[in-house]
């Protein structure tokens, strides 16, 4: 696996990861972007309320005073005329209470003298309004229009109200008086009380210099308070004609949503606002309710992400181990010098290493789907086939066995295989896997060593070993075939001699030479032509009684004797010659047991025959006959 291959793969979780996190924060982003547009709906709705409010309070009260007016222009133009007669003034007054009373507003209608006095209102003596604001503006302007003065406490009853007044002239043009309307503040903070809108709604009307002039609710706590120093009146970006305004109550520190609005002909300007709290308390709780709604669906959506992104990383995970697993196996099976295959159920290879090549002479592709078994020699194929069927059947694990496999070039090789069955999940067989190596080298040397471990390096005969080995085993088959057993003893005469005569090398020789002949005589299965030691040979002869082993005995000697191989020290034959010792027995029959009695008994004879003059065949059965003589001697 490449290094972007393995650095996409572990990107992938953290791409999904992403994902969803960003899928969770725009659904809250989208959610909450809509919550705060509702929000500045609510809010907008209630400026736009606002506005209809303060723009058709601020209508009514320049109604309220042009309706004033209506009635001050009426009087100012009949004083004029007439003058300020008592005659006038009393048919005046009577004219005002009439008016006065047809409407409501109206809170005084008043004729005031150039001197301050109230002409309409004599029992209120000692009055003079020369100290007031309007009077005095009126006393030094030569101005006709309306004045719309600062709220006053009115002298009648203490009620606070809205002073608008005219000035009248004499006849020689000079100040006359002035003649007064008010409207009571409780008239107008009555009359605000219809536009409540919410508990902590308000309705201010405030005079241009910034006094209040009436409020719905708690008018009496209000009216006359300056509120000069507050932003609507000092800030300069509020002093247009009409605008929303927030600000943070005085009062209660609770923010509120406004509306305000000037007069355009009066010094008057408008006020209404509405707890902001109290506004969007609706729209909070809905909203609330929404975003839970919301925020559980997002956390769902992360819950559920995060287990997909977990089972992703998971994956990955696996499927990287498992492509290392496969990336070791592989490394291990092709980088193998033994063979590795796989067999399927059906004995056909599923899978054949590249080693294939050193071992079978094939590659992998010529041998995979072919007869896994195909190969083996048709002697070993039973042995092989039994235990393939064994492991499908799933009775055996595994097995190591030897057979002989035949090579593409090499002819036949020797193949040690390890075998083991493999299971699919559900544990079933689904086949073997066969771990093949060449032992030819190993085989051949092996039975090197075995050949050399029982042959006679100069002769080739059995070595000593062998024969004392074959000598135990056909005893014991002897024994219990109840059969016969004979054994010679061939030992060269005077071979020392020889030796010193010939040299050594030639002793060997003749050591061979006399080895042949032996083995020439050992013609059927069992027999054993062996080197007992030295110049002395031994030959086993199973199955033959004491007559058959001196036919045989005398062969050899005669055999050795007629190959004339000249001899000068052995002064009887003139050439090489032996001498032998045979005995026979049944071992089943035989008082003194073992192997041991039957060597002695053909090693006695073989020197009754050096005794008895070399060159010559003594069988164990006349030794007796001869021993006496040759301990009588
Ligand atoms: P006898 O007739 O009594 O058997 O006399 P002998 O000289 O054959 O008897 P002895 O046992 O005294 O001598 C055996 C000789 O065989 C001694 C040794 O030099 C010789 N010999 C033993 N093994 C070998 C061998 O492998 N090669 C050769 N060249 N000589 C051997
Ligand atoms: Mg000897
Ligand atoms: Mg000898």
């Amino acid at each position: 696996m490449s290094a972007t291959q393995r650095a996409g793969w572990s990107r992938l979780p953290l791409r999904a990861a992403a994902f969803v996190a960003l899928t969770c924060a725009t659904i809250l982003g989208v959610s909450g972007w809509r919550e705060w547009t509702a929000r500045d709906a609510v809010l907008k709705d209630a400026e736009m309320e606002m506005a209809n409010v303060a723009r058709s309070l601020t209508q009514h009260a320049e109604d309220s005073l042009d309706l004033l007016d209506s009635g001050v222009v009426g009087v100012v133009s009949r004083l004029e005329m007439d003058g300020t007669a008592p005659v006038t003034i009393a048919k005046l007054r009577t004219l005002l209470d009439v008016r006065k009373k047809a409407i409501a507003r109206i809170h005084s209608l008043a004729i005031i003298d150039d001197q301050g006095n109230w002409l309409t209102s004599p029992g209120t003596i000692g009055t003079t309004f020369s100290d007031d604001a309007f009077f005095r503006y009126h006393q030094l302007s030569p101005k006709r229009e309306a004045h719309v003065g600062r709220p006053v406490k009115s002298l009648l009853d203490g009620e606070w109200v809205v002073t608008l007044s005219r000035r009248f002239s004499k006849q020689d043009g000079s100040f006359g008086g002035v003649v007064l309307a008010t409207i009571s503040s409780n008239y107008l903070s009555h009359f605000y009380k219809q536009f409540e809108i919410g508990r902590n709604s308000s309705v201010s009307l405030a005079h241009g210099d910034g006094l209040i002039v009436a409020r719905n609710p708690s008018n009496e706590t209000f009216v006359g308070r300056s509120v000069a120093d507050k932003p609507l009146f000092r800030e300069p970006s509020l002093q247009r004609p009409s605008g929303a305004y927030h600000f943070t109550s005085p009062l209660d520190g609770a923010e509120r949503v406004s509306f305000f609005n000037r007069s355009g002909r009066f010094p008057l300007l408008l006020l209404a606002t509405v707890d902001k709290d109290e506004l969007l308390a609706p729209w909070r709780a809905a909203a609330i309710s929404r975003m839970l709604y919301v925020l559980a669906l997002v956390m769902l959506i992360a819950v559920i992400g995060g287990v997909l992104v977990r089972q992703l990383q998971r994956g990955q995970r696996m499927a990287v181990a498992l492509t290392e697993t496969e990336a070791h196996f592989r490394l291990l099976a092709e980088g193998s010098s033994d063979m590795v295959t796989r067999i399927g159920l059906d004995e056909r290879l599923r899978y054949v290493s590249p080693s294939s090549v050193r071992i079978v002479g094939w590659r992998p592709n010529q041998l995979i789907g072919t007869p896994a078994l195909a190969g083996i020699n048709p002697e070993d194929l039973p042995e092989v086939q039994a235990i393939v069927d064994a492991m499908k059947r799933g009775e055996k694990e595994e097995a190591r066995l030897t057979y002989r496999n035949s090579h593409r070039q090499n002819g036949e090789i020797w193949l040690e295989s390890t075998m083991r069955v493999t299971r699919k999940d559900n544990g079933q067989v689904d086949g073997v896997v066969a771990i093949s190596r060449d032992i030819t080298e190993h085989k051949r040397l092996e039975t090197r060593l075995e050949t050399l471990a029982i042959e006679d390096s100069l002769t080739g005969l059995a070595n000593r070993r062998r024969f004392d080995e074959r000598l135990k085993e056909e005893w014991a088959r002897a024994y219990r075939d109840r059969s016969s057993l004979a054994l010679l003893m061939i030992d060269v005469d005077h071979f020392k001699a020889y030796n010193d005569e010939y040299g050594h090398p030639a002793g060997d020789a003749c050591l061979r030479l006399i080895a042949k002949i032996i083995a020439a005589e050992a013609q059927r299965a069992g027999d054993l032509a062996a080197r007992y030691g030295g110049e002395e040979f031994a030959m086993l002869l199973p199955n033959i009684d004491a007559g058959g082993c001196a036919r045989i005995g005398e062969r050899i000697r005669n055999a050795i004797h007629e190959a004339g191989l000249a001899h000068g020290s052995n002064e009887a034959a003139g050439c090489v010659t032996a001498s032998l010792g045979g005995a026979a027995c049944r071992p089943a029959f035989e008082r003194t047991a073992g192997v041991a009695a039957l060597v002695e008994a053909a090693d006695r004879a073989l020197y009754a025959a050096k005794a008895a003059g070399r060159n010559r065949l003594v069988m164990s059965g006349e030794v007796m006959d001869l021993l006496p003589k040759a301990s009588g001697q």
